[in-house]
């Protein structure tokens, strides 16, 4: 288990009171500033900070940021970058093209705008001016890039950014590059860095067809020959481009612009395939009928791609879990990383959670079950009759299988493309909605009344059936429990936003208890989130008693009855995985001389998958005694 201690850090620098953008801070804010500004001035060039909801992240980032000469702010959400904007004026956000409207098509965005579709010269455009650029006579897109460019402050979100600064490059190196909710980084990065060919795009532009034969192939078959059928692909598309640039049609511009793209996109992916080649993966949607090269870890592209922008790097959230794991999926050497633990202030009474036992939904028993727990959905819906609450289905059948038997007209959900749209029309109203979905786990802000219950249907597991998620499982076997554990902690803190807010969690799937007490749930889950659930205080009341036991016989050195009822703690389930006993024991042999039996406990420990800085400076001990 890893050992990640919560911050007593208590120092105050001086400096930081300045550039606080609040009159009151919250409780530790200025000393986790401190602790960051302290690490950095020490040379970490990269700093993790878990800190519960509540705890005022975007205010950290923001004095970290006023203090520094340049920064990025990076977010996950448009809503979060808003938010950012909304609390601190000074900062610049830069969005994509696709949020401001053309000057000169009106009904248009600038990611149709006419110098994309046209290739027009526009009067609106950066390039080539001489008069003073000024809101009303520039392009929307442009300017706000213009503002930001020149900003002590960018705000943005991950994929723009990872976009501007690896292909458009108008952005330079700056001092500080902060990640808000970084616990996204890892799979933004996956997408990224995917290459896709759509199997109709092949078909228009080149007269390719894709066939069974060679997507069979292509999943079959090694790198090389992956690269044999991207170049194929690309001077198929070199060619098309040399005749659409020969016709010289101005109607020809949004094809030329497309194929360009594909160029540059192989281009890059077989630049980073040589790189790391053995942890890609070849993947065909059937739905979409599209091709996917896809990479399995991003360790190897972390730091060309965005680390190396930024002398200091910050990753931000809630939800670390372990930062270990989290520098070593990131190609981070833990020897360069400082990292901080903060707890969350808010009350987990407010906060509870209620498991319900009734209903194993796993994939053999959903069908048999699913239809029973209608009742209990029903149920707690009654209970909260007038107030605002979410549903998270997890899959979408579990969705329409929800709103099809309870046929109630407080549900509403949504698809793809109007996420957002409902989530404005659930806030506005003044009915006692309630959201059903199977992706509102994350990404969004519901405080106060706007969420007073929610029902986990699921665990949420990732899908199994995602090939890169089950081949990532098979090279890093803690990365599935890692993420369902993220995806748990994460869904738990939708509906708490402030201190003195309160929202009611209820679990149906039973499968809930028994997988946090598994050896790596153990070890993710925080201790806040599992003193959450109703009934584990009980566990937690009996595990300080026997606690407060074993403390007495070590005090007391009473190492016959000590060993004695450590080693039965072993084995009761409320220690499942937990070093406290195995440690005791460790000191009680150690101390009688028994020096073989100590070998063994801290064998058996770590031999099932827990780790131990403690313990491996203890096996070096008696590795020079003689005994390992
Ligand atoms: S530069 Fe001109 S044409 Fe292009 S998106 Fe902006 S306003 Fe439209």
């Amino acid at each position: 288990m890893m050992d990640w201690q919560y911050s007593n850090y208590s120092k105050i620098n001086s400096d930081i009171q300045k550039h606080f953008p609040f009159e009151n801070p919250r409780a530790d804010q200025l000393e986790t500033i401190s602790e960051i500004i302290e690490a950095i001035n020490q040379g970490y060039e990269y700093i993790v900070l878990e800190a519960g909801t509540g705890t005022g992240k975007s205010a950290i980032a923001a004095t970290l940021s006023n203090m520094s000469e340049s920064s990025y702010i990076l977010t996950i959400t448009k809503q979060l970058q808003d938010q950012y904007l909304r609390d601190f004026k000074d900062f610049r956000v830069v969005k994509g093209r696709s949020n401001f409207n053309c000057q000169n098509y009106l009904n248009q965005s600038c990611s149709e705008g006419k110098c994309i579709t046209e290739g027009i010269d526009c009067k609106f455009s950066l390039k080539n001016r001489e008069n003073e650029i000024r809101r009303d006579n520039t392009c929307p897109y442009y300017y706000q890039k213009y503002l930001a460019l020149n900003s002590k402050t960018v705000i943005s979100n991950y994929y723009y950014m990872f976009l501007e600064l690896n292909y458009v490059k108008d952005f330079e190196k700056r001092e500080l590059l902060i990640f808000d909710e970084a616990h996204n980084l890892e799979l933004t990065l996956m997408d990224e860095l995917t290459l896709e060919f759509s199997k109709g795009d092949l078909k228009e532009y080149l007269n390719y067809n894709l066939t069974y034969e060679k997507i069979d192939e292509l999943n079959n078959s090694k790198y090389t020959n992956w690269i044999d059928f991207i170049n194929e692909i690309k001077q198929g598309y070199i060619e098309e481009l040399e005749k659409l640039e020969s016709l010289n049609k101005i109607e020809l511009i949004e094809k030329i612009a497309f194929v360009r793209h594909q160029i540059g996109d192989c281009n890059r992916f077989i630049d980073n395939l040589t790189l790391d080649p053995e942890t890609w993966i070849f993947d065909w949607d059937e739905d979409n009928q599209i091709a996917q090269f896809k990479p399995l870890k991003i360790n190897n592209y972390t730091r060309t791609t965005l680390f190396d922008y930024a002398d200091v790097c910050i990753f931000m959230s809630a939800t670390i879990l372990d930062w270990k794991l989290f520098s070593k999926w990131l190609g981070i050497p833990e020897d360069k990383i400082y990292a901080i633990r903060r707890k969350s202030p808010f009350d987990i009474k407010n906060n509870p959670i209620t498991a319900f036992e009734d209903y194993n939904l796993s994939r053999s028993f959903i069908k048999a079950n699913a239809p029973r727990s209608i009742k209990t959905i029903d149920e707690i819906l009654n209970k909260h009759k007038n107030e605002k609450g979410i549903i998270h289905t997890v899959s979408l059948k579990c969705r329409d299988l929800i709103m099809d038997k309870l046929d109630n007209p407080r549900l509403i959900t949504h698809d793809k493309e109007n996420k957002t749209e409902v989530i404005e029309k659930f806030i506005k109203s003044d009915e006692p909605l309630v959201l059903i979905s199977p992706s509102m786990g994350e990404g969004v802000d519901l405080p106060g009344d706007l969420c007073r219950f929610q029902i986990i249907y699921k665990l949420p597991f990732p899908d199994w059936g995602d090939k890169q998620i089950n081949q990532r499982t098979g090279i890093d076997r803690e990365w599935y429990d890692y993420k369902t554990c993220l995806n748990l902690v994460q869904t738990h803190g939708r509906g708490m936003r402030y201190l003195d807010d309160y929202c009611h969690t209820y679990v149906i799937d039973n499968r809930f208890k028994s997988y946090i007490k598994e050896s790596y749930p153990r070890n993710f889950l925080p201790d806040r989130f599992r003193e959450s659930i109703e009934g584990m205080e009980i566990d937690l009341e009996e595990k300080n008693r026997l606690m407060k036991i074993g403390d007495e016989y070590l005090n007391n050195n009473d190492y016959e009855n000590g060993i004695r009822f450590f080693k039965q703690l072993m084995d009761d389930d409320l220690f499942l995985n937990d070093i406290y006993p195995y440690m005791s024991l460790s000191r009680l042999y150690h101390e009688t001389e028994l020096y073989e039996s100590e070998v063994q406990i801290i064998m058996k420990y770590l031999s099932s998958g827990n780790k131990s800085e403690h313990f491996n400076k203890q096996l070096a001990k008696l590795s020079d005694m003689g005994y390992y």
